[in-house]
């Protein structure tokens, strides 16, 4: 998602002499869909938008990637006269939940992303990354800068076959990402990836537009195990296109001269990431075999490894592990409820539950899954079950508060400088510059310190 983004928000509504306020937390995706259907329904809804780093929405914190004309109505959404974007706000540390509670209302809510824990020995060895990190390495987040993988090793294997772990696959093969993850890629040793899954191709959690890239990949070539394929094709009958295409890949190499290549491993799970001679960094991995339980896509794998194992176990030579095996969002406020399990806000239909004038949208509403696409329906969903409440009195949007004015007011005290739209826009100019400069459409800044200077 992410969405990448931070596609956790939350919002609140607030009275104002000239109508309801709503207060927003988090700029991406999720929370610019929210706000733009907001000031379309509500001609008198004003809208603030806090995220806690100083830009907004090209910086997909999942690795969704946004295509222009997305880009281009979050930015008119940002530049409405009823709306106000405000980053380098973070809130739960610049701002306090209460603060914003009594600014805006009600209380806010903001979950941020976590990583999820494959849970094995060795996960903490040097060369074992998340996703969200690599993703945020290579998408230029300031808080991924360090550390730099390592991509002195030939093999890389990525864990978990959803979109995230195409696209970190794809990368590390072919790229168009910031100078500086640019160059470590282009001294890259890294020529074979593998995509390994605890399932069959049947349950493969990518989907077809992303496989196709994978597979148009240039200069690469698929390496796959025709063990994995076996009986697909009785079971696909009258079936399932995707993993047709499945088919299809297993008996087509793309570029046999290609130098690097690709693959997918199917029914295998992590077990161990194996440490090299100076125990530290990671050398390898050990993969327990798999049988699937059930049929179709909702087989499982994990009872079978758990109640029935095969027994083998598979060690894979590899410098870098990259643990794709999705996104989770993480509570700030213990006051807020939040389903650890789930890892999302328990809500109905976006309105939390048991916090009258708190909702929330994108994945913490919902989990982890969804092209941008899902959380534009979902978000607007939300903003409509907020104008509904307002509507019909449940949401009181009565008592004036005084909204971004106090909040302004508190941060300037604590010497917290906000960004607002016309600023990110010259962050913006600048990374565009830097990017002709090297021949790409932009140049990410690092430095949160440079971004603001340049603000
Ligand atoms: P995802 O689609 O949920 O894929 C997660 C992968 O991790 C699955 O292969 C899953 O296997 C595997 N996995 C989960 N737990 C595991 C475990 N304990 N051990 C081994 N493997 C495990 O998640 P994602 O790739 O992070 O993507 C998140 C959402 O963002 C998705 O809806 C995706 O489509 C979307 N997205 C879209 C784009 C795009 O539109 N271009 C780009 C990026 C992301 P099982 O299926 O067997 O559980």
């Amino acid at each position: 998602m992410k969405l990448h983004f931070s596609v956790t928000h939350s919002v609140c509504g607030l009275s104002s002499p000239s109508g309801p306020r709503v207060c927003i937390v988090g700029g991406g995706p999720a929370g610019f869909y929210t706000a733009q259907q907001l000031l379309k329904a509500r001609r008198d809804a004003v809208v603030d938008i806090y995220e806690r780093l100083p830009v907004i929405i090209l910086r997909s914190r999942s690795g969704l990637r946004l295509v222009t004309n997305v880009i281009n109505t979050f930015t008119q959404t940002a530049q409405h006269e009823r709306c106000s974007f405000h980053g380098n706000v973070n809130v739960g540390k610049d701002v306090t939940i209460d603060e914003l509670q009594q600014a805006y209302h009600t209380k806010p809510q903001h979950n941020t992303e976590g990583n999820r824990s494959m849970g094995i020995p060795g996960e903490d060895l040097a060369g074992v990354f998340s996703a969200k990190d690599f993703v945020g390495w290579y998408n230029g987040l300031p808080s991924n800068k360090e550390p730099r993988p390592d991509l002195s090793c030939e093999t890389a294997l990525v864990l978990g076959q959803g979109n995230v772990a195409l696209d970190v696959a794809r990368i590390l093969l072919d790229t168009d990402i910031t100078q500086n993850a640019l160059e470590a890629l282009a001294g890259s040793k890294v020529r074979r990836v593998l995509i390994v899954g605890q399932r069959g191709p049947l349950q493969i959690a990518c989907t077809i537009k992303e496989l196709r890239e994978m597979v148009n990949l240039p200069n690469t070539r698929a390496d796959m195990l025709p063990a994995d394929f076996e009986g697909i094709a009785e079971a696909l009958k009258g079936k399932n296109i995707k993993s047709k295409r499945f088919i299809h890949l297993n008996t087509t190499l793309i570029d046999e001269k290609a130098e690097k290549c690709w693959g997918f491993r199917f029914f295998r799970s992590p077990v161990e990431i194996l440490a090299g001679a100076d125990g530290k960094r990671a050398a390898g991995i050990r993969l327990a075999l798999n049988k699937l339980e059930g049929s179709g896509e909702s087989a499982c794998a994990c009872a079978c490894a758990c109640s029935d194992p095969t027994g083998q176990l598979e060690d894979v030579d590899c410098g870098l592990i990259i643990s794709s095996i999705g996104y989770k969002s993480i509570p700030i406020d213990p006051a807020v409820p939040f389903d650890p399990q789930k890892a999302i806000v328990p809500n109905e239909m976006g309105r939390v539950q048991d916090t009258a004038g708190l909702y929330c949208s994108g994945w913490v509403k919902r989990g982890p899954t969804g092209v941008i696409a899902t959380t534009m329906n979902d978000s607007f969903d939300t903003a409509c079950v907020l104008i509904q409440d307002m509507e019909a009195g449940k949401l009181d949007v009565s008592a004036n508060k005084p909204g971004a004015q106090a909040i302004t007011a508190l941060r300037q005290t604590r010497g917290v400088r906000t960004v607002l739209f016309s600023q990110w826009e010259k962050i913006n100019a600048e990374e565009e510059k830097r990017g002709r400069s090297l021949g790409k459409p932009r140049e990410k800044l690092l430095d949160v310190n440079q971004m603001l200077k340049i603000a």
